[in-house]
């Protein structure tokens, strides 16, 4: 028995990895939450396919459901497959679930897969750094664990630039705290939908950007790196 802890990319069905192909051809059973692209799962034939994502009207499945249910696959079948979307280890739960999996003596592999945090930027054409406008970069969750008490993002980040995922909830509350230490007029880019035909796009800043309404899937780029964007967009 063997669980690939698998990343499925940021949407686009072509930006999954060859590795992550070969393991899918290979499962006899998908164990995958909802999918930019259900395209995907065609790789992996004729496995059997588990959704643990949302289902309309009803909750997300905790996470000791899905590791259960992950567990109880990989003792019933020889190659168990965990797809998620980007890369399994960012903002993914992927690392709970490996901890559970290895727990139970259950050998893990992983396959990694491009992030949305960067593929999306860098599909349309913004790149997260640049020479002479940012060295560095932080991903951060907009959406940290409403139950935990000790909050652990404090939005005083030193990078360049910012990336954040699941930010559209709080998005707000989360550029009022990045206004306490950058610019408010520091560009933004919200990216909708990335990779994807759906994909939209929409510029401003911090002081501005929560004027316009944003569907989800989407992030949100802080940085001059926006402007880099805005004037390859200009040459294009
Ligand atoms: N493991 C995933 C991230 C999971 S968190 C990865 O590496 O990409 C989910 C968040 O990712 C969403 O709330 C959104 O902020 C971002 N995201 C995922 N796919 C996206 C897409 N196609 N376009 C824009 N944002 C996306």
């Amino acid at each position: 028995m063997v669980v690939y802890l698998v990343g499925a990319g940021p949407g686009d069905p072509d930006l999954i990895t060859l590795k992550a192909i070969k393991a899918l051809k290979k499962a006899d059973v998908v164990v995958y939450d909802r999918l930019a692209n259900e395209e995907i799962l065609t790789h992996a034939e004729d496995a059997k396919l588990i959704y643990v994502g949302k289902k309309a009207g009803e909750h997300y499945k905790k996470q000791d459901e899905i590791n259960q249910i992950l567990i109880d696959q990989a003792k019933q079948h020889e190659v168990v497959v965990r797809l998620k979307g980007g890369d399994p280890f960012v903002f993914g739960r992927g690392g709970e679930e490996m901890l559970a999996l290895l727990e139970e003596g259950i050998y893990v592999e992983f396959i990694p897969g491009v992030t949305s945090a960067i593929g999306v930027p860098t599909s349309a054409g913004l790149p997260v750094t640049h020479r002479g406008v940012a060295t560095s970069l932080t991903i951060v969750t907009g959406h940290e664990d409403p139950t935990k008490s000790n909050k652990q993002v404090k939005w005083d980040f030193k990078a360049d630039t910012i990336v954040i995922l699941m930010g559209v909830g709080l998005l707000e509350e989360n550029t009022k705290e990045i206004m306490k230490y950058k610019d408010p007029k520091t560009p933004v880019c919200v990216i909708e939908n990335g990779t994807s035909p759906e994909q939209k796009i929409i510029t401003g800043t911090l002081e501005n950007i929560t004027q316009n309404h944003i569907n989800t899937p989407a992030l949100v780029i802080v940085g001059h790196v926006v402007d880099v964007y805005k004037e390859a967009l200009d040459k294009r």
